[in-house]
């Protein structure tokens, strides 16, 4: 039986997420519908937002946030390493901890120094890492929600356009993109003040969050109506 234990790292969560998750969906899902299933939840979560109902945004953006991970094992790539090379606690675009985009008004994005020996090792660390790059105290719940949504999209076009032509340039991009969009998750999190690495643990002690079963046995028709 798989479980997700404290102090896991990313990898760790992505390596669960293919024990649990990977053999029913290489069997019942394609990487579009995959795509689709990130959508679908995610906004969910932005109508938790709306709603003021932040337990909807919690469980739903957990849920997207998992859809990627299993995209992702789908086309082979782990992402942590390419989050921390995009991420090195630093903003990726201003080279500023916390991110001075807007005060610097940077308008071309600088090449920043790796300090390795900053690299966070677990799920809370690399939160926390987000959290001072881009602290929560500087926009709204909304606005972290916003730009999730931009990031999806991003995200979406980054897939769709690498099945297309199956280039590595275009590989390339859905890397970069999805680093962007695992980082606005963190911030949803952050503006929520919920502890995602907490939130895993609690939902996966014992495999499948649902059927409780490592691989999930989950039936097709009740992973496509889930409620959340
Ligand atoms: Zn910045
Ligand atoms: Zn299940």
């Amino acid at each position: 039986m798989a479980a997700l234990k404290p102090y896991s790292s990313l990898t760790d969560y992505q390596r669960f997420a293919n024990e649990v998750y990977g053999a029913s969906n290489r069997r019942h899902f394609t990487v579009d519908e995959m795509l689709t299933n990130i959508v679908r939840f995610a906004m969910r979560g932005l109508k938790g937002i709306r709603k003021g109902d932040s337990e909807k945004v919690r469980t739903n953006m957990t849920i997207a946030l998992s859809w990627t991970m299993s995209l992702l094992n789908q086309l082979d790539l782990t992402i942590e390493q390419h989050v921390w090379e995009r991420f090195p606690y630093v903003c990726s675009y201003c080279g500023s901890c916390p991110c001075a985009c807007k005060a610097k008004k940077v308008k071309k994005r600088v090449i920043v120094k790796v300090n390795p020996r900053l690299r966070p090792r677990t799920l809370h660390d690399l939160q926390v890492m987000f959290n001072e790059i881009y602290p929560a105290s500087t926009r709204t719940l909304e606005h972290a929600g916003i730009h999730l949504a931009e990031e999806v999209g991003e995200f979406s076009e980054a897939v769709m356009a690498f099945r297309g032509n199956h280039t590595e340039s275009e590989f390339d991009n859905v890397i970069l993109e999805a680093s962007d969009l695992f980082s606005c998750f963190m911030g949803v999190f952050n503006s929520l003040e919920v502890d995602y690495e907490k939130t895993l643990v609690a939902s996966f002690k014992n495999g499948c969050h649902a059927c409780k079963h490592t691989p999930c046995i989950c039936e097709y028709n009740y992973v496509v109506n889930f409620k959340s």
